[in-house]
């Protein structure tokens, strides 16, 4: 019954990232990219744990206007520079179609988050793209009105389409959302995507990060999106939900073992 994934392929500085080829991909880095330096830090003390890709904000969906949203134009000046320094592409969230030409240099995929799974105008303007796409589930959206998003970037030309469980809203008020695992089986078993899944949103506590991304491993994901930040409590967004280097380092040995036990290894 299971269905055969078909892999996303990224190409960085002559090097090709597969996720959905077998190997867990591990995506981190801070939810916000707060400077250069920042940014730089932070990427540098993921991929020394064994990333293979690193996230960071530059606009920011915050639930309250005074937030911190991003640094926004003010980040395209430095992030090639810093991903070619340290050698690791970068996802990060595209919300309006107007941001498309400033993003073509900056990222090598995409990220639609929860809030714009159902904002079909962006989702065509990706499909006009060949650059991967992280699909986010929308907190409240089923199985189904999901894959019928990413139809829409897939019919308008881009089949680089990959899945993103993030939890979504029950009744349940004790974790930031609730981790639904049962959705990545399904997914694996009946269609093609890749998926992958973000602990960090859909938990909110940094506690349940580790065993649920063991969890996420086991259950078959292609991956995992996991926020980190050098000094999680000065972070400018989530700082709830941030790892710091240690913590994210004991996770990631872990990972690394419930994956060879299922004859998988890392994506490098
Ligand atoms: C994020 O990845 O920082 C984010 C805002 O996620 P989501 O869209 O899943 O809430
Ligand atoms: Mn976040």
């Amino acid at each position: 019954m299971t269905n055969k994934t078909r892999p996303v392929r990224v190409e960085f500085h002559g090097k090709t990232i597969e996720i959905g080829g077998g190997a867990v991909a591990v995506i981190a880095g801070p939810c916000s990219i707060e400077s250069r330096e920042h940014l730089s830090e932070t990427a540098r003390g993921v991929k020394d744990l064994g990333t293979c890709f690193l996230r960071g904000g530059i606009y920011k969906m915050r639930t309250q206007a005074d937030s911190f949203q991003g640094l926004g134009t003010n980040a395209f000046g430095f992030i090639k520079e810093v991903k070619k320094e340290v050698g690791l592409p970068l996802v990060s969230e595209i919300t309006d179609p107007r941001q498309l030409s400033d993003f073509a240099d900056a990222v090598e995929m995409f990220q639609v988050g929860s809030r714009n799974m159902y904002n079909y105008e962006l989702l065509k303007e990706l499909g006009t793209t060949k650059k991967p796409v992280l699909l986010k589930r929308a907190f409240a959206a089923t199985v189904d009105e999901w894959i019928k998003a990413a139809d829409y970037v897939i019919k308008g030309g881009n089949e680089n389409v990959i899945l993103c469980e993030r939890g979504i809203r029950t009744f349940e008020p004790t974790t930031r959302n609730t981790m639904d695992l049962n959705s990545v089986a399904y997914l694996k078993a009946h269609t093609s995507f890749p998926v992958i899944v973000d602990p960090s949103h859909g938990t909110g506590r940094p506690e349940l990060i580790g065993p649920l991304s063991l969890a996420a491993v086991a259950v078959g994901a292609d991956g995992l999106i996991i926020e980190v930040h050098p000094r999680p409590r000065e972070a400018l967004s989530d700082a709830h939900q941030a790892l710091s280097f240690a913590q994210f380092g004991e996770i990631m040995g872990n990972v690394k073992k419930v994956a060879a036990a299922l004859g998988r290894e890392l994506v490098k």
